[in-house]
């Protein structure tokens, strides 16, 4: 193995963890460019999420998707990442914020009724000035916090727990609401979230991809779905993929399902005409 020496370290070389490097390096300035730039390499995506008691939607959830002309598509659980460790993150949840709160006006002013549900990062939640330009954004365009869901991942909440809270706990008296993401994921536990100003949860889509033939999945969802009921939560199961998994949670009283399907995220356009043909729709 051949050594690479800086002053601060020193690490064998391998190849794959050059490659690594070169790629986070090359997506970090692409991302910087495509902020800066006014082509639409990045875009907003949407995924329905259907009330299981009226099997009609009730929200939408926020998904952005990035496409570069060197790179092709790099998925957002990769580049998020990259734009937290790259300081780029408030400026990415503000082309976002941006984005989907005009494209939630729009679909306000076509009649339609659903939430939005929108993802922060654990950055975001700790960032009062992004916070309080959210809620600018969202007054510009006449709509109350009330149309619109945050999504925070539950680890990022174990981690840095007290000024979320507090943040949260402020956005909460404002009217917004919160969902936990990848709930399942993050070692925390129900009783813990009771302390926090959260209503709804999402179970992480690895206990529901394979629920409809793996028995371990359908213990640990029956499980989160008793408890949620017993500590007053509603619960949203997404990575529904098979009929088959949406009978059991229809069956154990999982309130909300999002998934493949259901149907992918969509562009608006897509999306709008989804809206006009599905009979998930109202
Ligand atoms: P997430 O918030 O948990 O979003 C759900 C992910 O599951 C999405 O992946 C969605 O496309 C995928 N999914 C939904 N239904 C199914 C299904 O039936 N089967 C399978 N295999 N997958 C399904 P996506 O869009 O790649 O996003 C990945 C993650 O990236 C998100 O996980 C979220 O943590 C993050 N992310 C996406 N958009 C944003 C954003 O605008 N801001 C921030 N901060 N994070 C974002
Ligand atoms: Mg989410
Ligand atoms: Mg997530
Ligand atoms: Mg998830």
């Amino acid at each position: 193995d051949e050594a690479i020496h800086t002053g601060h370290w020193c690490v064998h070389y391998r190849p794959d963890l050059e490659a690594r490097y070169v790629r986070r390096l090359t997506i970090t300035t692409e991302l910087k460019r495509a902020l800066a730039s006014k082509q639409n390499e990045l875009s907003m995506v949407y995924q329905p999420k259907i009330d299981v008691q009226t099997m009609k939607v009730c929200s939408m959830e926020a998904l952005i998707r990035w496409n570069n002309a060197n790179l092709g598509f790099i998925p957002p659980d990769e580049f998020i990442t990259i734009a937290e460790q790259a300081g780029l993150i408030e400026q990415v949840t503000t082309w976002v914020m941006n984005q989907t709160i005009s494209d939630l006006a729009y679909f306000r002013q076509q009649g339609y009724e659903f939430t939005v549900a929108m993802n922060l990062s654990t950055q975001d939640i700790q960032n009062k000035k992004l916070l309080d330009k959210l809620v600018r954004i969202l007054a510009g365009a006449g709509l109350s916090p009330a149309s619109l869901e945050l999504e925070i991942t539950e680890s990022d909440l174990v981690a840095d727990a007290s000024l979320a809270i507090e943040n949260l706990s402020s956005l909460t008296a404002q009217g917004f609401h919160f969902a936990i993401d990848d709930f399942g994921t993050g070692y925390s536990s129900l009783a813990y979230l009771k302390n926090l100003p959260v209503k709804t949860i999402k179970i992480d889509k690895s206990f529901i991809l394979a629920l409809a033939n793996d028995k371990d999945d359908q213990q640990i969802v029956r499980a989160v779905l008793g408890l949620a009921t017993a500590f007053d939560l509603k619960v949203v199961a997404e990575g529904v993929e098979d009929k088959d998994s949406l009978a059991m949670l229809q069956q154990w009283g999982c309130d909300v399902v999002q998934g493949y399907y259901i149907s992918r995220p969509l562009a608006r356009s897509n999306l709008e005409e989804w809206l006009h043909s599905s009979p998930y729709s109202n």
